[in-house]
């Protein structure tokens, strides 16, 4: 028999084949090995400037004397709390080893081949990965152009329009990663009641907790209204849990039920499972988290202000700075003086870099990093 040699790249799935890997912000060990910095500040990854929280530690800490068991397989504490914490029972919620989890569990559980899943220009770098990953087709909407709505938002009458016979989900990131733009609660509901009622519409509400606007509020209290609808959370932004990997998703009875024969048995770890039950509980750390967030959005607009730097205005723990040209180069140099930012060329953002709202101390020290770059 003649043997062809094994060619890896020709056994993967077709979707798998096409994909290419999420990219992480670079991590802050990774930049010390490189250039032996001393001081190095990341803001690269949207995570919690104020660590986690002196609760969720503690738990955490106990939950560790029981790292020989298995954890609880069905989350019943922490989907107690959260049932509690969101006004829904617990069978409409699913964990997940964060978000990301959940958002992969949606796609293995509805997407098939030749299913198309509809989504927006400058949204979420999972949702094109998961979509491919499965083997589905991507139809990615148009943003705002700015004449009806701010730029780089979500544009629901695109996303509507791009709504075809074999559609099978919809994701909307609101508030969206990288750009901190979001969708007015009403245009969302009408959008979600409008779709025809076989296409699931996911709302990934990552960053709900700092999100403050007029037009803004989470689709969640209204979730009994629309069988369609998934909301995701997660512990990973403004609870301050993202190296513990926990998120969930909360939807109809019938949709979570799908959805946990999907997901692994033991997704989400002991340690977690009991860190994010005491950060839901601590108010007082998530209000210190929205504070902070606040504050170092101010600090950082009125610096990109003075510059005469435009920028995405951002509900999120996060902005988006037009640098009107190519930020590769800035990235590079701000890298090379410890600041760890987030180019966003592969959202279609080539001028942008992504900052993470960090502590008054790590902001101006990226201002001033950045002053350097600049010459200004
Ligand atoms: C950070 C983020 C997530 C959450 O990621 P985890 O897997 O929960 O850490 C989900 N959606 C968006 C839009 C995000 O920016």
């Amino acid at each position: 028999m003649a043997c062809e040699p094994l060619i890896p790249e020709r056994l993967a799935a077709p979707g798998v084949r096409a994909l290419t890997p999420y990219q992480p912000g670079k991590p802050i060990g990774e930049l010390q090995r490189e250039l032996g910095l001393q001081q190095i500040v990341k803001l690269a990854s949207n995570e919690n400037p104020l660590g986690p929280g002196a609760k969720a530690l503690e738990a955490a800490q106990r939950a560790l004397l029981d790292s020989h068991l298995y954890p609880d397989g069905s989350g019943h504490e922490l989907k107690t709390a959260l049932a509690h914490h969101n006004g829904v029972a617990r069978e409409q919620i699913t964990l997940g080893n964060g978000s990301n989890d959940v958002l992969e569990v949606i796609a293995r559980c509805f997407l098939a081949p030749g299913d198309s899943v509809v989504f927006s220009e400058h949204a979420f770098a999972v949702y094109p990965i998961v979509t491919q990953a499965v083997g589905a087709t991507a139809i990615v909407a148009p943003a705002h152009d700015g004449r009806r709505a701010p730029r780089y938002g979500h544009d629901l009458e695109q996303m509507a329009a791009s709504i075809e016979p074999g559609t099978k989900l919809v994701f909307i990131a609101n508030p969206n990663n990288p750009t901190g733009t979001h969708v007015p609660s009403v245009e969302l509901e009408r959008f979600i009641t409008a779709v025809p009622p076989q296409v699931l519409v996911v709302v990934d509400e990552a960053y709900v907790e700092y999100a403050q606007a007029r037009d803004y509020t989470s689709v969640l209290p209204n979730l009994s209204r629309y069988p369609n609808l998934i909301v995701t959370r997660t512990f990973s932004k403004a609870y301050g849990l993202a190296g513990l990997r926990v998120g969930y998703a909360v939807s109809s009875p019938a949709i979570a039920d799908l959805l946990n024969r999907v997901r692994q048995p033991f997704n989400v770890n002991s340690v977690a499972l009991a860190a994010a039950q005491a950060a839901l509980a601590d108010d007082d750390y998530l209000a210190r988290s929205v504070a902070l967030n606040r504050a170092g959005m101010q600090q950082l607009t009125e610096a990109f202000r003075a510059r005469r730097l435009p920028y995405i205005p951002s509900i999120g723990n996060f902005i988006a700075m037009d640098l009107q040209r190519t930020a590769g180069p800035v990235y590079e140099a701000l890298l090379r003086r410890g600041v760890i930012v987030r180019p966003i060329a592969n959202y279609g953002l080539p001028n942008h870099l992504r900052v993470t709202i960090g502590t008054e101390a790590e902001n101006q020290f990226f201002i001033d990093a950045l002053d350097r770059v600049l010459g200004s």
